[in-house]
């Protein structure tokens, strides 16, 4: 917990101007290192690409979130505070102690816990088979199923953006989805289940990987899921789990990949993205996902500009309802087709902890 509160110390009131902004990458290393605690995890498959490192050298002094105001600091406190403590109390969670007593959840079971999820903020909760090339290098996942929602981010705020009222509206974003994992594990082991919630700020899988998968919406040429819901207005989270009949959907039944057709004639967020970090089209990864945006043009403007957020704003389907911009859409059949195809090694057993 204290690293969490060093942390958020040193990103809001630290004097040493000089030195480097905050790192994500050190705050979620800790949490990696709760897969210690397990003797046996689902590994990554050889294909799988390491976690996008988010550590930037730009000195504080020139950081957004540095310069505030005493008032403004005291807005993004509400934001943080629960949001470290959710995700420290999730990381406890990965002790390697708790025994699941059950592996089958009734259908009874699973509309009580998304109804619970939307009660709380969640949009939309859908149910995945993590396949093992969403698992980042060198990292694993104690469960290969998982339990994927989302939660919208306000139009309003968002459309500021780069600004600090688009970045605390992201933060709110973080600290619900921190705040609804805790709550839907917490419910889930109570009734016996394997319940893990997955860091909010990113972890150990490709979020907008498995989001697709799960057939919630596509990924655009921003690397961000568009859903039929939010736009690309929203953040994902995840609950790894050991229930085994969740009512998976097919991925090649996914209705919604027309998107990326879409994205090639429109191509927006490239235009606008301020540092020319996306790519014209992403480019196929060798784990089957796309790679969208050069990272470290993106990292040094997102950790100056408040997280940046432009791409978010200025894509349409953020902007307008998905279904109107479906309807008027004639097709694009020159478009570059990118499929990402799971795979899933159930012939390797999980592997014992050697990380
Ligand atoms: S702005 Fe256009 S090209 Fe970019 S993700 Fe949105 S729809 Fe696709
Ligand atoms: S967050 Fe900003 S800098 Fe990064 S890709 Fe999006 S628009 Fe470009």
């Amino acid at each position: 917990m204290s690293a969490m509160f060093n942390s958020l110390q040193k990103i809001l009131f630290d004097r040493d101007e000089d030195a480097p902004g905050p790192s994500l990458d050190n705050m979620l290393e800790p949490m990696d290192r709760h897969m210690d605690n397990f003797d046996e995890f689902v590994p990554p498959a050889p294909e799988s690409k390491p976690r996008t490192p988010f550590d930037c050298d730009v000195p504080k002094r020139e950081i957004g979130l540095t310069n505030l105001s005493v008032r403004d600091k005291m807005r993004v406190i509400p934001a943080l505070v629960p949001l470290f403590i959710n995700m420290q109390r999730g990381a406890r969670l990965y002790d390697g102690k708790f025994q699941p007593r059950q592996t089958h959840a009734s259908p009874e079971f699973l509309a009580e816990l998304e109804a619970m999820a939307k009660e709380h903020g969640a949009k939309d909760v859908a149910y995945i088979k993590v396949p093992n090339n969403a698992i980042f290098k060198d990292k694993g996942i104690p469960h290969q199923y998982a339990i994927i929602f989302t939660i919208e981010m306000d139009k309003e705020p968002i459309d500021t953006s780069p600004s600090f009222e688009c970045q605390i509206e992201v933060m709110h974003g973080y600290k619900s989805m921190a705040q609804i994992s805790m709550k839907l594990a917490n419910h889930m082991r109570k009734h016996g289940f394997a319940a893990y919630p997955g860091t909010a700020l990113g972890g150990l899988t490709d979020y907008p990987h498995l989001a697709e998968l799960a057939g919630m919406g596509a990924i655009g040429y921003h690397g961000l899921l568009i859903s039929p819901t939010e736009g690309a207005r929203l953040r994902i989270n995840t609950i790894y789990t050991n229930i085994e009949n969740l009512p998976l959907v097919d991925p090649a039944d996914n209705e919604h990949l027309w998107v990326r057709d879409f994205c090639s004639m429109c191509r927006r967020c490239v235009r606008e993205c301020p540092v020319d970090a996306i790519y014209d089209e992403p480019k196929p990864r060798g784990d089957g996902g796309m790679q969208c945006i050069d990272h470290a043009s993106c990292r040094e403007f997102f950790t100056r500009e408040y997280g940046c957020a432009v791409c978010v704003a200025v894509c349409p389907f953020s902007q307008f309802p998905y279904d109107k911009i479906k309807d008027g859409f004639k097709g694009n059949p020159n478009a570059t087709q990118f499929q990402i195809e799971p795979i899933y090694l159930d012939d390797i057993p999980v592997v014992a902890s050697d990380m």
